[in-house]
């Protein structure tokens, strides 16, 4: 099959690989329909994440259809009853790690933590599994991993951003405990931070006010309902947003606030903007020592710092509902439909930031 592999940083390639075969019982293949290009992918194209194995198939992000299902797979999802359950010919949609359902992180909900999952697309010493750019990826603990597409979502992209960053953007409103009429903070307007803005609405916040220091990611924000507000770049400052907030809460601060940026910078603004007892959500990928916040901080004004890999299965179900009732909120975020041949291409592109470049997704 055609697939893009990891050949070393910065160096993507599109190449034909053996197909992969079922190797435990729970296993499914999936024909991939599309596979999206994430920011996280990025980590190991410039060697920020380093281990990574030459050769191994690259990405998290797929939709696409069943073609083989082990037999234990088989034989849970028929117990799961009718309705519930999926087999060979379902569309699915994968979260970016597998799960097992059974051990105590999944019974808790925090799937992204399960005891015997793996991260899609990566590959280290021998181990480790391959990623879905490419036309097949095994899929292990099937039953318990992949998400029936339901039949409304139609657009594969829409079930792609429910897997991953829409995934994320719920996570964001549930740690930072959104409740009716809060006042809300969105530090980074990436597709995170935009989602998230849009989820801290429906979940009842009375205004966002959205931080980024790039116009045009301010100009979406507004698009998506959050007030815009420029802060200045390389300061913790967080700018005209304090203003903003303070206004609208008497003097007082946040409620709560997102960090969808994963920089110390983005934490110091972010906290800024909270109230004594705000609570702070950090969902991106972070990867320094320090968060930028001190205990003393966060004793002496009693804030809340939470953090963590969102776990995208329990949330995909809610997340396909959200994107098929916001759905062209949603699929604006696509900013690109491409063969899985330009692979290496899009990876130079979206990797240098190129103007436009938001969310690629690749056909095979
Ligand atoms: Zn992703
Ligand atoms: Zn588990």
């Amino acid at each position: 099959m055609n697939a893009l592999t990891f050949r070393g940083v910065e160096n993507v390639a599109f190449e034909t690989v053996p197909d992969p075969t079922l190797e435990e019982p729970r296993d499914a293949i999936v024909r991939v329909e599309v596979a999206g290009l994430c920011g996280s992918d990025l980590h190991p194209y410039f060697g920020r994440e380093v281990g990574i194995e030459r050769g191994t198939v690259l990405g998290h992000e797929f939709v696409g259809e069943v073609v083989e299902l082990g037999a234990e797979a088989t034989r849970r999802l028929d117990d799961a009853g009718p309705g519930s359950g999926f087999g060979v010919g379902a569309r699915v949609v994968a979260p970016f790690t597998s799960n097992c359902g059974t051990c105590a992180h999944c019974r808790a909900g925090l799937t992204a933590r399960c005891q015997r999952g793996q991260l899609f697309g990566w590959r280290e010493g021998g181990r480790g599994l391959h990623g879905g750019q490419a036309e097949y990826v095994r899929v292990p603990f099937a039953d318990a991993t992949l998400v029936p597409v339901p039949e409304q979502v139609e657009d594969p992209g829409l079930a792609i951003l429910a897997g991953d960053i829409l995934s994320t953007a719920l996570f964001a409103v549930e740690l930072a405990a959104v409740a009716d009429d809060d006042v809300v903070a969105v530090v980074g307007c990436g597709p995170v931070g935009l989602l998230a803005i849009r989820a801290a609405l429906a979940a009842g916040a009375r205004a966002v006010v959205a931080v980024d220091t790039v116009e045009s990611r301010l100009a979406a924000a507004e698009r998506f309902g959050a007030l815009p507000a420029r802060a200045p770049s390389g300061g913790v400052d967080p700018g005209e947003a304090l203003a903003m907030v303070l206004e609208r809460t008497g003097g007082v601060g946040a409620d709560a606030a997102i960090e969808a940026a994963g920089t110390p910078r983005a934490t110091r603004s972010a906290a800024a903007l909270l109230r004594a007892g705000g609570r702070l959500a950090a969902v991106a990928v972070h990867s320094e020592p320090n968060p930028g916040l001190s205990p003393a901080e966060m004793y002496d004004r009693n804030l809340t710092y939470a953090a963590g890999r969102c776990p995208a299965r329990r949330l995909i179900p809610n997340a396909l509902r959200f994107a098929a009732m916001n759905d062209a909120l949603v699929l604006s975020l696509i900013s690109h439909r491409l063969p899985l041949s330009s692979g290496p291409e899009a990876y130079r592109n979206f990797g240098a930031r190129a103007p436009g470049w938001l969310k690629v997704l690749l056909a095979p």
